[in-house]
């Protein structure tokens, strides 16, 4: 097989919010974006329902937002990327209303929400629960008018491309054919992991791709034992999970076992409305007693439903729940990685010439758990950083260096379906809400396994399972819980 290979100034892989900002911030570069899917479907940008964070209200200001991100990652935060991410939040706002996102306003200003472990009212919203989807669409908009970005035809990243002394672009397979593309500069946005897990809200693209590239590639990686579980996903036969809102209990549903015993009163002394963490923690206990989990909804929310919560009345109507009479049954699940591919603030890797931006990156931002809706606004503030840092390096030209890794030598196979529900229900069982040394030595176990059982054209597969063992041999190493890591 005669192998493709083309060549682009910036590779960037992923076209959610971090890909697509970092690609319009590098102009006058020549980028090329490079993407699973090209619609947008594979982009966990696309769900965010909860909204973006920023200091704009006239009682806020960056450093309490900084306070609040700080106390959220338990405090495992890098100061400097904290101060940075609150500090450049008004001009990521601004960065996104010019570029066509249409935040909700009152008559004189936008209106601005309070969330769990927010001190201030300070998210913004677009379309009411639609705020990633606004900003995903306007985003993509000003990315196809752009004369300096192309789009390839949708296609899956596979490895990194090494050259002499750096990395020089991109593998991919477009389901039929392995093509490599040659970049200066090479950009992972591929997004989070959480379907390396049984039950996620991630869509299926998130797997973790990006990592495991930039770890066959030898870059450093960090905080990967930092995996944030949403509490309330609705628990139906469908793979991702849909998100409950938590807006739902601030309303007044309350969680019950199927015992109707209301456990979060032996929990928390907020109840129903204790942090994300607490929450995911006890109806994880419940589960493990046997035990099933419902949202009870009292009479006039679910009268209220269709007008306050119309997405969820929807998905409810969809899967036949009847909210009033039998409650909505809902399950954790895994949601949001603060580890990642250790980046500077700038976005540079531990490789000369690789990049990375997003979800996949780990600049610290977030700590051992993030504070809601700061991951949206994190794509936007680095992924502005990142792009200028491009733009500065300006050079014209081809790739320096060859590729060594040949093209074309092997096709991407679907993983094998029993290796792969064996590595996410592992990760689920053992690296899950609560961890147990023993149960992740098991899981290391059942993963290496598969690892050996993996054949040598599942590359993608290969790596997912390379980066379980080092998320899992960084979990064993932290012996003491932490934010979103929780120790039995
Ligand atoms: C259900 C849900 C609700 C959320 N709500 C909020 C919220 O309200 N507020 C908030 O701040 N955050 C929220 N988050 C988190 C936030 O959406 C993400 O952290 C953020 O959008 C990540 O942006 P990103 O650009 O890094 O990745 P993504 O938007 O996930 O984009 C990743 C891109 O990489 C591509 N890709 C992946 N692997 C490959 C590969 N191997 N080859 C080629 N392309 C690849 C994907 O197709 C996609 O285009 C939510 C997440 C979920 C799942």
């Amino acid at each position: 097989m005669v192998a493709r290979v083309q060549d682009t100034d910036v590779l960037v892989i992923g076209a959610g919010a971090a890909g697509l900002v970092a690609a319009l911030s590098a102009a006058p570069r020549r980028v090329a974006i490079l993407s699973a899917s090209d619609d947008g479907y594979g982009a966990a940008t696309r769900l965010a329902q909860g909204g973006i964070a920023a200091a704009v209200g006239s009682n806020d200001s960056p450093q309490q937002h900084a306070l609040d991100t700080l106390r959220a990652g338990h405090p495992e935060n890098s100061v400097a990327a904290v101060d940075v991410l609150c500090h450049e939040a008004a001009a990521g706002i601004a960065y996104l209303s010019e570029h066509g996102v249409a935040f909700d306003r009152s008559a004189h200003a936008w209106c601005l929400h309070r969330e769990a472990a927010h001190t201030q009212p300070r998210v913004l919203h677009a379309n009411g629960d639609g705020t990633g989807a606004c900003i995903l669409a306007a985003l993509q908009a000003r990315c196809r008018e752009a004369e300096h970005i192309d789009f390839l035809p949708p296609a899956t990243a596979v490895r990194l491309l090494t050259g002499d002394d750096a990395i020089v672009g991109a593998q991919a397979s477009d389901g039929a054919q392995l093509f490599s593309v040659r970049a200066r500069d090479t950009v992972l946005a591929t997004g989070g992991l959480g379907g390396l897990f049984w039950k996620t809200t991630n869509p299926l693209t998130s797997c973790g791709d990006g990592v495991a590239m930039a770890l066959q590639a030898g870059a450093q990686c960090e905080h990967l034992e930092f995996v944030q579980f949403h509490p309330t996903a609705l628990d139906i036969d469908a793979d991702p999970l849909p998100l409950v809102t938590e807006a739902l209990r601030g309303a007044g549903a309350y969680l019950v076992n199927d015992r109707d015993e209301r456990f979060m009163r032996a929990c928390h002394p907020l109840v129903d409305l204790a942090p994300r963490d607490v929450v995911a923690r006890a109806i994880w206990r419940q589960n493990t007693l046997g035990r099933k989990v419902l949202l009870r909804i009292p009479a006039d929310v679910a009268a209220a439903l269709p007008v306050k919560f119309p997405a969820l009345h929807a998905l409810c109507a969809r899967y036949r729940i009847d909210v009033a009479a039998s409650g909505i049954p809902i399950t954790p699940a895994a949601h949001y990685h603060m580890g990642g591919v250790a980046v500077d603030l700038l976005g540079r890797t531990s490789l000369p010439g690789l990049w990375a931006v997003g979800e996949v990156a780990c600049n610290r931002v977030h700590g051992a758990n993030r504070l809601a809706s700061n991951s949206l606004l994190e794509a936007v503030v680095f992924g502005r950083r990142l792009g200028h840092a491009l733009a500065e390096r300006c050079r014209g030209g081809r790739a320096a260096g060859m590729a060594r890794a040949s093209a074309g030598e092997q096709l991407l196979t679907p993983p094998d379906h029993a290796i792969w529900t064996a590595l996410r229900l592992a990760m689920w069982q053992h690296m899950g809400i609560v961890r147990e040394p023993s149960g992740m030595q098991t899981a290391l176990v059942t993963i290496r396994r598969c690892r050996a059982l993996c054949k040598l054209e599942q590359s993608q597969l290969y790596g997912r399972l390379n980066l379980a063992e080092h998320m899992l041999l960084s979990a064993l190493q932290r012996q003491i819980s932490c934010g979103a890591h929780c120790v039995a």
